[in-house]
C-alpha cells in the first residue's frame, strides 16, 4: 500500500500531493520547483499560511513573531534548531504579525511569540512564549499525528 501526503507549498501556496516513499528524497513543488521538505524556516504571509494550514498532512508549525518583540528574536534561533532536529516530520514556518496583524486576529493571538501546530487541516495545539529548541522538538512530537 502507498499513500501520498498533501503538502502546500510554502512558497507559492500550489497543494502538492507526494507519495509516502518519496519524501525522503526531497520533492519539489509541481508549480515553482521550491522544496517541499527542508529544515529551513519558510516565510509565511496569510495567503500561503490558510491554504497550508488547511491542507497539509504534514505536521507544520507556525512561528507568530514581529521585528519589535525581544523575546520573538531571542527564539528564532532555537526554533531553527527544532526546524532541522525534525526535518522531514514536521514543517516550520513564520509570520511576521507586524507585517501581517490580519493573521493574529483570524487566530486569536494575544501574545507573541506563539507556536500553532497545524495538521489536517486544522490546528492541533499551541504554545505561548518563548521557548528553547528542545521544548518545541518535544511539542510537536507530544502532538503530532502519523500521517494516515
Ligand atoms: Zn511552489
Amino acid at each position: 500500500m502507498t499513500y501520498s501526503v498533501k503538502l502546500a507549498c510554502l512558497k507559492c501556496g500550489q497543494a502538492n500531493r507526494v507519495p509516502a516513499e518519496k519524501l525522503a528524497s526531497s520533492p519539489k513543488c509541481g508549480t515553482c520547483g521550491g522544496a517541499l521538505i527542508s529544515d529551513k524556516v519558510a516565510e509565511l504571509n496569510p495567503t500561503s499560511l490558510a491554504k497550508a494550514a488547511k491542507l497539509d498532512d504534514m505536521p507544520l508549525l507556525v512561528d507568530f513573531w514581529a521585528p519589535w518583540c525581544g523575546p520573538c528574536r531571542q527564539m528564532a534561533l532555537d526554533f531553527a534548531k527544532a526546524a532541522i532536529a525534525l526535518k522531514g516530520r514536521a514543517r516550520f514556518a513564520k509570520v511576521n504579525t507586524q507585517d501581517f496583524p490580519i493573521v493574529s486576529q483570524k487566530n486569536n493571538i494575544r501574545g507573541i511569540p506563539a507556536l500553532i501546530l497545524y495538521q489536517g487541516g486544522k490546528e492541533i495545539a499551541r504554545l505561548a512564549g518563548a521557548r528553547p529548541a528542545r521544548d518545541i522538538v518535544g511539542f510537536v512530537q507530544k502532538h503530532a499525528k502519523k500521517p494516515a
